[in-house]
């Protein structure tokens, strides 16, 4: 009988990454694969990378040296680079760090175990980086979920899915690597989509993310073998999939927010209500440098529209501090834009050089200092809005559906809203997917406390 064979998945950045972890563990597990949520006791390790921040490369960076010695006490171990780390070095990932075995791009992570058994079977190193424009998530992706580990896989896994509907970007925002390590846009089969979510829906999924790097953008691809289908389109059709109760989408540019999306979020009961509408800067002269081809005037028009036509809804937003050029003037901009939309939450991060992006040539860079300076700023105004916003909910009733329990206090578990916010509550007898009604009796900054009703 074959030894239990381990593998274990480190995810670095986006949810696009969280994703793709969670297909290469779909991969490892279809070829005989246990995920261990052991480092030591893996027999395949990847590192699913992110570019995206410096913080993100450099903690890779460290984790392989960090291998480096388990690999030398266990020579049999594969190790993967996997993500956009992977996609911008290639060879050179390879030649810097021979302790590594595979190096493979986003595109490729369905030849994981073709290249884990390539690099068993011949002990040399793979490269697997080819960016191809068209989509490559196979037709019919297994639906199976991951063989359990001996820690089990979360219940929460079980009711909520991530499913990617398309990939890449055209944009080329000035600061982003994303065209260069995902490629070009491209959308999946809606019929594929559909067929997905349906057996999803028939394993008792409750809820399910819509996920590519520009959602808006979906069906525009130059391929004239798929259907043209927009992306309210594509909404409305999975929204009417038996079971599927709740429906989320991520993430957004500004500029392909189109009225008719807009017109969902009325008429779509099941579509949540929350929008993470990344606008990055609140100031024209940033945007524009940024080639994020959308003024202020206008990202401020479609969150007049969305609001009109949805009151309730929840908006939360990226933004940039400190963008090569950001005077004070323009950081005050977007202090400014903070207190006019009112975000229930933003990630908030120090522009940082990442490679191939066309801003690393631009030489007015902002002083690390001043940078810190403003991203504090920034961060405590919006924690005190978040507290202020969350508070409006004290004394509403919420439709909260359970996570799990609260890892933090015995007896509580911990939930979301329909607009996503997370919510903890008292309770027993209760289980990950259920949906409860939860009067809420304190806003915090980043979630909800309550008590069942
Ligand atoms: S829209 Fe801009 S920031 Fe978003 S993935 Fe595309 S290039 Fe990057």
């Amino acid at each position: 009988m074959n030894a239990i064979k381990k593998s274990y998945i480190e995810t670095f950045g986006c949810q696009m990454n969280e994703r793709d972890s969670e297909i290469m563990g779909q991969v490892l597990s279809n070829a005989d694969y246990i995920p261990t949520e052991d480092i030591k006791q893996a027999d395949v390790i990847v590192l699913n990378t992110c570019s995206i921040r410096d913080k993100a490369e450099q903690k890779v960076y460290s984790l392989l040296g960090t291998l480096k010695k388990l690999k030398a006490k266990k020579p049999a171990l594969i190790i993967s680079v996997a993500g956009c780390v992977a996609q911008q070095e290639g060879k050179r990932l390879l030649t810097r760090m021979p302790q590594v075995d595979i190096v493979l791009g986003p595109q490729q992570i369905y030849r994981l175990s073709e290249l884990v058994s390539k690099a068993v079977a011949m002990g040399k190193q793979q490269l697997a980086v080819n960016l191809s424009s068209s989509f490559e998530i196979p037709r019919h992706i297994p639906p199976s979920p991951v063989k359990s580990s001996e820690d089990e896989q979360t219940a929460t896994a079980s009711f909520k899915k991530v499913v990617t509907i398309m990939q890449g970007c055209n944009n080329f925002c000035t600061y982003c690597v994303v065209p260069y390590t995902r490629g070009r846009e491209t959308s999946r089969p809606h019929d594929d989509i559909i067929a997905e979510i349906t057996v999803l829906a028939n394993q008792g999924v409750k809820e399910v993310t819509l996920l590519g790097q520009n959602v808006n953008s979906y069906g525009r691809t130059n391929d004239s073998t798929l259907q043209h289908i927009t992306f309210p389109e594509l909404l409305r059709n999975v929204a009417k999939i038996k079971g599927i109760k709740r429906l989320r989408f991520s993430t957004s540019n500004p500029k392909d927010l189109s009225p008719e999306l807009i017109k969902c979020f009325a008429e779509i009961e099941n579509l949540c209500p929350h929008f993470h509408l990344p606008v990055q800067s609140g100031s024209n002269h940033i945007l524009k440098r940024m080639n994020r081809k959308y003024s202020i005037e206008e990202y401020l028009a479609k969150v007049k529209a969305l609001r009109h036509i949805r009151p309730d809804i929840v908006l939360t937003t990226d933004i940039i501090v400190g963008f090569p050029g950001e005077t004070d003037e323009d950081f005050q901009a977007t202090m400014d834009l903070l207190e006019t939309v009112r975000y229930q939450g933003a990630y908030s991060f120090k522009y940082s050089d990442r490679p191939q992006a066309k801003s690393v040539a631009f030489d007015d860079k902002v002083d690390e200092q001043i940078k810190s300076e403003r991203l504090h700023r920034l961060q405590e105004k919006q924690k005190s809005i978040n507290l202020q916003e969350n508070q409006k909910y004290e004394g509403s009733i919420q439709s909260v559906m359970i996570e799990g329990e609260s890892k933090n206090t015995d007896g509580q578990w911990k939930g979301r809203t329909m607009s996503n916010i997370i919510v903890n509550f008292d309770g027993s007898a209760l289980s990950p997917g259920q949906e409860v009604q939860v009067k809420i009796t304190e806003g915090l900054p980043h979630s909800l406390r309550g008590t069942l009703v």
